[in-house]
Formats: C-alpha cells, sequence, structure tokens
C-alpha cells in the first residue's frame, strides 16, 4: 500500500537526520491513522508543531522513568512498549505503528511511565515537544477524544497480548505478530529478523527459525534477507490465533466512536476509515 504523491516519496526518502516542517506537508500524504482522523483545523495546528523525524532500530522514544520530552505520531515503522520481568529480557506488551502514537503520560498529564519505547523497525513518525503537545490537547476538542480512544484501544491491546502470550501457542503469536507489523507497516513486507520476532515474544530464536520455514515451505511467507514477505495474508489469518483481529477491531471501532461524537465541523480525508 505504498503512497503515490511525490511530496510524500520526497519526504520519506530521507535519509539524513533532517526533519521537515509538518507546515509544508500535504494532509493527504498523512499515514498515521489519529491524524488523518482530525477535522482539518486541528490536524494542521497539529502539523504545524511537528517535525518529520527518522526512526532508527534499536532508538529509545521513551526511557522508563524518565520525563517524556517529546509525543511521536508513527507514519511508517514499528515501536515496541517494553516491559521486563527479572530475570527474562524485556519482551513486547505493545506495538505501535500508524495507528497510534508515543507519548501517553503527557495526555494524561503523569510525565512519564516505568515502560520504555523503543524503535523496532525503522521508518518515520511526527514528533511534537511535550509542552506544546500539551497545550494543543487541551485546546483541539476532537484531538482529546480521539487520543482517549487511542488510550483505551492501548489498554486493550496491552490485555489480550497478555492473555495471548500467557494462553497461545507459539507458532499462532509468531503468526499474530506477522499479522500486526504488516497491518501497522502497511506493508507486505516486514523489515523483521528472527532475532528481533524471538526478543519481542519472549521465544527462543530456533522456535521463530523453524516456524517461519515451516510457514514459508507452504508457500505463505518468503524469506528475504532478514525480511519476512507475507505472500498468502488470508492463509497467515488462518495459522494465527484471533487477537490481532480483535485488537484491530477494537481499535477501529473506538476511533470510529470517537469521530461520531466529535464536532460537526469534522471532515474526513479521502480513504480515511
Ligand atoms: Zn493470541
Amino acid at each position: 500500500m505504498p503512497p503515490s504523491s511525490l511530496a510524500y516519496t520526497e519526504a520519506f526518502a530521507l535519509d539524513a537526520d533532517e526533519p521537515l516542517e509538518g507546515g509544508n506537508y500535504a494532509a493527504r500524504d498523512i499515514r498515521n491513522e489519529l491524524l488523518r482522523a482530525l477535522p482539518r483545523n486541528e490536524r494542521e495546528r497539529a502539523l504545524a508543531l511537528a517535525e518529520l523525524v527518522p526512526l532508527k532500530p534499536r532508538q529509545v522514544l521513551v526511557e522508563a522513568n524518565l520525563f517524556i520530552r517529546h509525543a511521536y505520531f508513527i507514519e511508517t515503522g514499528i515501536a515496541s512498549v517494553l516491559a521486563s520481568a527479572e530475570p527474562r529480557k524485556p519482551m513486547e506488551v505493545c506495538l505501535v505503528g500508524r495507528r497510534g502514537f508515543v507519548g501517553i503520560p503527557i495526555v494524561l498529564g503523569t510525565g512519564r511511565s516505568p515502560m520504555r519505547i523503543m524503535v523496532q523497525i525503522k521508518g518515520h513518525a511526527w514528533r511534537i515537544p511535550a509542552a506544546e503537545f500539551e497545550t494543543l490537547v487541551s485546546e483541539c476538542p476532537t484531538l482529546r477524544k480521539v487520543l482517549y480512544a487511542h488510550i483505551q484501544g492501548r489498554l486493550i491491546q496491552e490485555a489480550l497480548l497478555n492473555v495471548c502470550n500467557a494462553c497461545h501457542t507459539m507458532p499462532e503469536r509468531i503468526c499474530r505478530w506477522l499479522l500486526m507489523a504488516r497491518d501497522r507497516m502497511g506493508s507486505d513486507t516486514i523489515p523483521a529478523t528472527h532475532d528481533l520476532i524471538a526478543r519481542m515474544l519472549g521465544v527462543r530464536r530456533p522456535g521463530v527459525t523453524a516456524t517461519l520455514g515451516n510457514l514459508e515451505k507452504r508457500g505463505i511467507i518468503q524469506l528475504v534477507r532478514g525480511s519476512v514477505n507475507v505472500r498468502q495474508p488470508k492463509a497467515l489469518e488462518r495459522c494465527a490465533c484471533r487477537c490481532s483481529h480483535r485488537i484491530d477491531a477494537e481499535y477501529e471501532r473506538l476511533l470510529k466512536s470517537s469521530i461520531r461524537s466529535s464536532s460537526p465541523g469534522y471532515r474526513a480525508l479521502p480513504g480515511d476509515i
């Protein structure tokens, strides 16, 4: 599902660390679902404060227990909310991509969180300084509703992933992770190594290799140099547990519900949910 416009292509071709200011960015090119859900005036206010920054693998967006300096609306790539229980290594309790944002404690006025949020798959995000974002949220009613709806979605995602990790088989969870990553990337190609998937799911790498090898043998995926290419998404869904479907259905319901209850001036972007 690649974007087609030249402006988007140029912006996302940036490999350098130079940010792009949001005020000059065409609204139709926005991929983040929360920004897309906003009425034009609120979206423009948000973008005027934002800069488009690259996200690099293993970049820490939020450090545990430190005050959060920026909110991020992810356009491409994936970040993980990580939690650890000694002596195990941190594992993923929530996956954030173009459906979401990073910076919940800013919205709630709590400032920080014990969870670290780290980029797993490179991409780009709109970044807004915390103080300016706080003011923006207080002055934009639809943004507030959309963010609250998203926060509820995140709570549900974390709860369902906890149950998933405890109850479903490793192959089911690996397929579930691939479906969620594909959805949040907006692409059939997921640049994830076996090691990354193993770390995120808190499982051993040989198990991931065996499962991916089996899926490849059946033609459901193709493994290409550190990436997983999903060739048969429907077949992958049949191999996964239903957790990804339940999480995404709830996100969509919550976002639609927040938009319906917003101001009458709301006008969706073409292709909006
Ligand atoms: Zn599951």
